[in-house]
């Protein structure tokens, strides 16, 4: 039996600016700048999906921008177009991370507990904060949604969603912690 690879199907959505763009080009090429011809829109807005777009999606990272408030309001808008529109094989829906982005930059606009409430109300996986800038959480976010994909794929089910806080720090050093 030898190794083989797994080919999963991962949507980026979230409002125009928010580092969707920034976030695979530091993934997938370990760079970010502005050699990259930007993605623009113009406006900060929702812009609904089509069916295609979604279609066998296996994962789906919701992103957005911590100074900007109505990029986190438009979130609810975008996963509800996603679940909308696109379920699992199994009928469940689509394992869902939300990323606040920018975290290098202040103030925030949105609070933690905002966050929080609104992760777990809507059935995401988890939320994270992450700065594609300083690459912060950037790849831990990733294989989280990676071996949550791989569950799916090995039990049929994925598991239920909690919404909680996703503690990097803790993930990468289970074995310390103080107090
Ligand atoms: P998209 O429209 O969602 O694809 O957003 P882009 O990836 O084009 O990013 C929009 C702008 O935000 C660009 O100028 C990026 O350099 C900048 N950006 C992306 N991620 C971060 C981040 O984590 N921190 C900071 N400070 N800027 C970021
Ligand atoms: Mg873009």
């Amino acid at each position: 039996m030898g190794s083989f690879d797994h080919l999963f199907k991962v949507l980026v959505v979230g409002d125009s600016s928010v580092g969707k763009t920034s976030l695979l080009n530091r993934y997938v090429h370990d760079v970010f700048g502005k050699e990259y011809k930007m993605t623009m829109g113009g406006q900060e807005r929702f812009t609904s999906m089509t069916r295609l777009y979604y279609k066998q999606a296996s994962a789906c990272i919701i992103m957005f921008d911590l100074t900007n408030a109505d990029s986190f309001k438009n979130c609810q808008m975008w996963k509800n177009d996603l679940d909308n529109k696109v379920t699992l094989q199994n009928g469940d829906f689509v394992p869902c991370i939300l990323l606040a982005n920018k975290c290098d930059l202040f103030p925030w606009a949105v609070t933690k507990e905002q966050i929080d409430r609104f992760s777990k109300e809507n059935n995401f996986i988890g939320w994270t904060e992450t700065s594609v800038k300083e690459n912060k959480n950037i790849n831990e976010s990733m294989r989280i949604i990676i071996e949550r994909m791989m569950e799916t794929r090995e039990t049929g089910h994925s598991s239920v969603p909690q919404g909680d806080y996703i503690n990097i720090k803790g993930l990468q050093d289970p074995g310390s912690g103080c107090c």
